[in-house]
């Protein structure tokens, strides 16, 4: 079978929660001032009490609501692919599936939690949402989820990106998004930054400062977060949950479970059901890849560490290459965050997932290699687990073993094009993050408490 397509009636009706079955309970965020852990009602500022209760909920299933389905219905279930034309193209006896999220409308896995989220800020009352985006994936995923349930929003998008790269804040502008250049002198936090230099370039950081300084001083607005969080992981594993269902279809179960890692959602999103099994005696390995430039699984400390750059967040437990880290200018946007979910971050310190790291150039051959096999151009994001899909391919050709590979297929490149360009025409390099740094910014975090 090439591809195998899900019957509509056969899309899972609840999301998986893997609070409920993983050997060792998440350690609390923590609040930085006192040390002590974050009660709920602390973040109801920022978010509505109905995600809130996923954050911290430790139900095994959780229902996807009707007007959810509904939307997702849009373009899933997604196809899970047979790869035989890179099969063949490598003489590996392995099977090669991946799972392709880059049908969404926006491009990518994001809608999947976007979706939900818009809808349960809607029936919250909340009538606006605020975010931040680096590249513009997450802010294009929330603009079209927002226009969906009749949400204002506004996204605060990096500046250098918002001049480099147009099409995603046109794809926002599509929807009914608003979005502007950060810093912006729609917030304190903006002036301050335009006022010490007009033309600042912004951050990351900077960017969730504004989104989040918006949403609690305005009214009816909440702020949205596209990965990190727990409901945020619980929200994408209804793509490991059709994947199941398609490989049970095919006769096939998977050896190893591959997805690139920058948040953690999208490799959540395909590997917490196969997790689930592992935990309960099956045998199947889950890799995480990631970029050498960002490296915070196979380098990183576990620390408690504030999720952004600018500590207005609670210090979260996770592997970590510290806040202060500033990126490499990669072209796989979406893999630049320096820490790592909470959820895969336990996970991957009890043993139950690995990671392996890839050089930006690596990742692009691996690219142009799926692009001239399978024919879809992937986002550079998703270069990195196409490079490890490559990678365990090559190991079964020499073990002669007929090897089941899962992949995850996050997003699309098309409107990552010019970092194809500058690959082809020889101007991209490798970066990677030299050890003696990444122990000054973990120095930083050395006044918290460790996670255990
Ligand atoms: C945002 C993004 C990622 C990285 O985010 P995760 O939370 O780690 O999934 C990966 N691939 C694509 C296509 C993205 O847009």
């Amino acid at each position: 079978m090439r591809k195998i397509i899900l019957d509509e009636k056969d899309m899972p009706r609840a999301w998986y929660n893997i609070q409920a079955d993983m050997p060792n309970p998440l350690p609390p965020p923590l609040n930085p001032a006192t040390g002590e852990p974050i009660t709920p009602d602390m973040l109801s500022p920022i978010f509505p009490m109905n995600l809130i209760e996923q954050e911290v909920s430790t139900e095994r299933w959780i229902d996807i609501p009707e007007e959810v389905l509904e939307r997702l219905l849009m373009w899933r279930p997604s196809p899970l692919c047979r790869a035989t034309s890179l099969e063949k193209f490598l003489g590996t006896p392995a099977h090669i599936y991946y799972k392709n999220e880059g049908m969404s409308p926006p491009g990518s896995h994001k809608p999947n939690t976007a979706i939900a989220q818009a809808y349960y800020n809607k029936v919250a009352g909340i009538k606006r949402l605020t975010t931040e985006t680096g590249a513009g994936q997450w802010g294009s995923a929330l603009a079209f989820a927002c226009n969906q349930f009749g949400l204002e929003l506004k996204v605060y998008m990096v500046r250098v990106s918002y001049n480099q790269k147009p099409y995603r804040r046109m794809m926002m502008e599509a929807w009914g998004g608003k979005c502007i250049p950060s810093p912006s002198p729609d917030t304190n936090a903006g002036r301050k930054y335009l006022e010490e230099n007009p033309d600042h370039t912004g951050s990351l950081g900077i960017a969730i400062s504004e989104a989040i300084e918006d949403a609690v001083t305005s009214k009816d607005t909440k702020y949205a977060l596209g990965s990190v969080l727990n409901h945020v992981m619980m929200h994408q594993t209804i793509i490991g949950l059709e994947a199941q269902k398609q490989l049970a279809i095919a006769g096939e179960y998977p050896d190893v479970v591959i997805g690139c890692a920058g948040g953690g959602s999208n490799l959540a999103g395909i590997s917490f059901p196969f997790i689930c099994d592992k935990i309960h005696g099956k045998d199947v390995r889950i890799v995480a890849s990631e970029p050498t430039s960002c490296p915070s699984l196979t380098k990183g400390g576990y620390v408690y560490d504030f999720g952004d750059t600018a500590q207005m967040t609670p210090l979260l437990p996770m592997c970590s290459i510290g806040h202060g880290f500033i990126p490499a200018p990669i072209h796989a946007g979406g893999l630049r965050y320096h820490g790592m979910a909470p959820l895969v971050s336990k996970l991957f310190m009890d043993g139950l997932i690995e990671a392996k790291a890839y050089n930006q150039l690596e990742t692009f051959a691996a690219g142009i290699i799926f692009a001239r096999t399978e024919g879809f151009i992937p986002a550079p994001e998703t270069n990195h687990a196409i490079a490890c899909a490559i990678d365990e391919a090559k190991k079964a050709k020499e073990e002669g073993r007929e090897r089941v590979i899962l992949m995850n297929f996050s997003g699309q490149g098309i409107i990552d094009l010019p970092s194809y360009d500058a690959y082809m025409s020889g101007k991209l390099q490798d970066y990677a993050l030299p050890n003696e740094e990444i122990q000054k910014l973990l120095k930083e975090l050395e006044q918290y408490p460790k996670p255990r």
